[in-house]
């Protein structure tokens, strides 16, 4: 048991709603951020414990800035929301997938963190995890060893690459704040974002056990990385 308090958004399906569970399960109290608010309920009732909905677009700055004032310390904020919106290379693509794709990837994640900032440094031991994935490598794409269908979308894959950045400048920036941030590639999952992974590819469980270990950092743990859900390094 702990007494962290949580925040994971996008959590009303997916690799986000099993770690909020697993996050409820080591006794943290989670916000389970749902842009809509009943599949936010019902998730936040399925995971039991002290799971709690919050209502959450993290491309809307009103529902943002509404959601910030209701927590006044956060321990553990997990950037999990995300969308594909298409497997275009880029020369396919239309600027405009792009700038939807980074709406939600990249420019929701800065909204997100900057204005859960004051309820972060409000924390004893504030960790931040950005979902990134492994597509958005640079160093696995250019080898060719990124895996899997979203692998195709430069959009998707260029918005974690950048994401991945942030995560880094974040990590300097709060340093001096005791604010851990990591990005973390969870690996292929079957789920509505990437429906074509077969399930033996592996289950979303596994994926949020990365996230998890990367929430309940200790102290001495790393900062500024990107890491694998079994906890390798990714190259980047
Ligand atoms: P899902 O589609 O199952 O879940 C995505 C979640 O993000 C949903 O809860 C969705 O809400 C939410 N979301 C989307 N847009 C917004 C928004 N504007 N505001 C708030 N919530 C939003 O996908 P996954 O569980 O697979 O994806 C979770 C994360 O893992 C993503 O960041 C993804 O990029 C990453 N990832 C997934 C991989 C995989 O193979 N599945 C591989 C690598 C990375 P709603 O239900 O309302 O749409």
């Amino acid at each position: 048991m702990n007494d962290f308090i949580a925040l994971v958004t996008g959590a009303n399906k997916g690799i986000g709603k099993e770690i909020a569970r697993q996050l409820a399960d080591a006794g943290c109290t989670v916000h389970v951020g749902s842009r809509d608010p009943e599949r936010g309920r019902r998730a936040a009732a399925e995971i039991g414990g002290r799971a709690r909905p919050l209502v959450l677009d993290v491309t809307d700055p009103a529902s943002i800035a509404a959601a910030a004032q209701q927590v006044e310390r956060l321990d553990i904020l997990v950037n999990n929301a995300g969308i594909l919106v298409d497997d275009r290379p880029p020369t396919e693509a239309d600027v405009d997938s792009f700038r939807r794709t980074y709406e939600t990837n990249l420019f929701g994640v800065i909204a997100v963190t900057n204005a859960f900032l004051p309820a972060l440094r409000a924390s004893r031991r504030p960790r931040v995890v950005n979902i990134s994935s492994g597509t958005g490598s640079l160093a696995w794409s250019t080898r060719g060893e990124h895996r899997g269908f979203t692998g195709t979308s430069a959009a998707y894959r260029s918005s974690k690459t950048a994401l991945n950045a942030v995560s880094v400048y974040y990590a300097q920036a709060l340093a001096e704040d005791g604010v851990k941030v990591n990005a973390l590639a969870p690996g292929l999952r079957h789920t509505d974002l990437n429906p074509r992974a077969a399930a033996s590819d592996g289950d979303p469980a596994e994926a949020a056990a990365g996230a998890v270990r990367l929430a309940l950092l200790p102290d001495d743990g790393p900062t500024g990385g990107f890491f694998s859900w079994d906890g390798t390094e990714v190259p980047w």
